[in-house]
């Protein structure tokens, strides 16, 4: 990796889940300043951060991307050299309960962040003006649902189906526009599902992992037939990192880790991973139910309301034009998730502390639209 001596890279959203890992990474990888800028809703936590708390070269910023008035006078403070764009609404079943957040953080707060990084741009000069890079990470779910037993590519027609991937579709967008009307040096990443350390447990895996210590039933959506194609958080955050220092200024680049499997057989591969850290026989909680298997707590429930069918992401450009490859196959990053939340409950508890009890989301019955 390429070591730029105290250029600055702001990370907004950098204490949700990519946000955390990548703001590690960074700090590893590079000799760059990282200001980590957050409003730190439910699915942000300084805690995930507090590894790095003593490190002179992290700052953090509370602020929102939404906020014009806390923009212009951050940029009047700070002279970014690249502005890496992780702050968003994540939760697809949060966003059937009511989209507003995401419309407002995603879509607006995206366009107010690059109104304001545009400004900021336009009075840059010389080298630094060279190497300013806008990078906007967003979702293969932009692209919808697979029909036919093909691959999204950066050239897939955008076609998404939940509040959330709308938000994000348009979001691209205006990225995308900012780019070829304004010359904004942006680039666009598109990545399948992400899972890891410091994931909220509202998501799949981590769901699945801390109900099983705790011998509650492990919610399957549908029959668990839809299709994830699974990527290592470490492996999605050193794709950003390389298309943050070799990607071309308006390209969009798919990242993906060809681990296609169904809900259903992430669950699986979850129970047995744990079975290894801590048996079934030998957890408290479920000695006293008496459950004799971690897989016998699977249930099937109620579907999610347009829940996409298949995603499967091509990511021949970003493994040929920078030479990305992921580092970690599905076994292996499992297993590193699995022993990581069985060694961190305590964070779990503080992430949800007065904020989530890991209860269903997403059934419309609390329509706040
Ligand atoms: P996350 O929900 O864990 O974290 C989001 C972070 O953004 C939180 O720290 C939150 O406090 C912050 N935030 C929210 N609204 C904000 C605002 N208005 N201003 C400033 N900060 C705000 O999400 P994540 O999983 O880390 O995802 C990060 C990005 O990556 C998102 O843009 C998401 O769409 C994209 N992405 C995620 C995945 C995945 O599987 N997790 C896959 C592909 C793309």
């Amino acid at each position: 990796y390429q070591n730029l001596l105290m250029d600055t890279l702001v990370i907004t959203g950098g204490a949700g889940f990519i946000g955390c890992n990548f703001t590690r990474l960074a700090l590893a990888k590079t000799k760059m300043q990282i200001l980590v800028v957050d409003k730190l809703t439910y699915a942000g936590n300084l805690c995930s951060l507090d590894d790095l708390c003593e490190n002179p070269r992290l700052q953090f910023q509370d602020g929102d991307i939404a906020d014009r008035g806390f923009l212009q006078s951050f940029y009047q403070n700070f002279q970014p050299t690249w502005v890496l764009n992780l702050a968003a609404e994540t939760h697809v079943d949060r966003s059937i309960d009511d989209p507003s957040p995401f419309v407002t953080t995603n879509l607006l707060g995206t366009f107010e962040l690059l109104r304001a990084t545009q400004k900021y741009y336009n009075q840059l000069k010389g080298d630094i003006k060279q190497q300013f890079r806008f990078l906007h990470v967003s979702t293969d779910e932009v692209y919808g649902t697979l029909f036919a037993d093909n691959k999204f590519s950066e050239t897939t027609a955008y076609a998404p189906n939940s509040p959330y991937a709308a938000s994000k579709a348009g979001a691209d967008h205006m990225v995308r526009a900012y780019y070829k009307t304004y010359k904004l040096p942006s680039i666009i990443t598109n990545c399948s599902n992400n899972y890891g350390p410091y994931q909220f447990p509202e998501k799949l895996i981590p769901l699945i992992v801390m109900n099983a210590i705790d011998a509650k039933p492990l919610p399957i959506y549908g029959d668990g037939s839809n299709i994830r194609d699974w990527l290592y958080v470490e492996d999605h955050c050193k794709g950003i990192l390389l298309a943050l220092q070799q990607g071309l200024p308006g390209e969009n680049y798919n990242i993906g880790g060809k681990n296609e499997k169904t809900n259903l057989e992430i669950v699986n591969q979850v129970c047995s991973s744990l079975e290894e850290f801590l048996p079934a026989r030998k957890n408290p909680a479920m000695c006293k139910k008496g459950i004799p298997s971690y897989t016998s707590l699977k249930t099937l429930v109620t579907d999610r309301p347009g829940h996409d069918k298949h995603y499967a992401i091509d990511s021949t450009k970003i493994r040929q034009q920078l030479g990305w490859k992921p580092q970690y196959n599905l076994t292996q990053g499992i297993t590193k998730t699995v022993h990581w939340y069985y060694n961190n409950q305590e964070w779990c508890r503080k992430v949800q502390k007065n904020n989530y009890d890991r209860e269903r989301l997403g059934l419309k019955k609390d329509l706040k639209i």
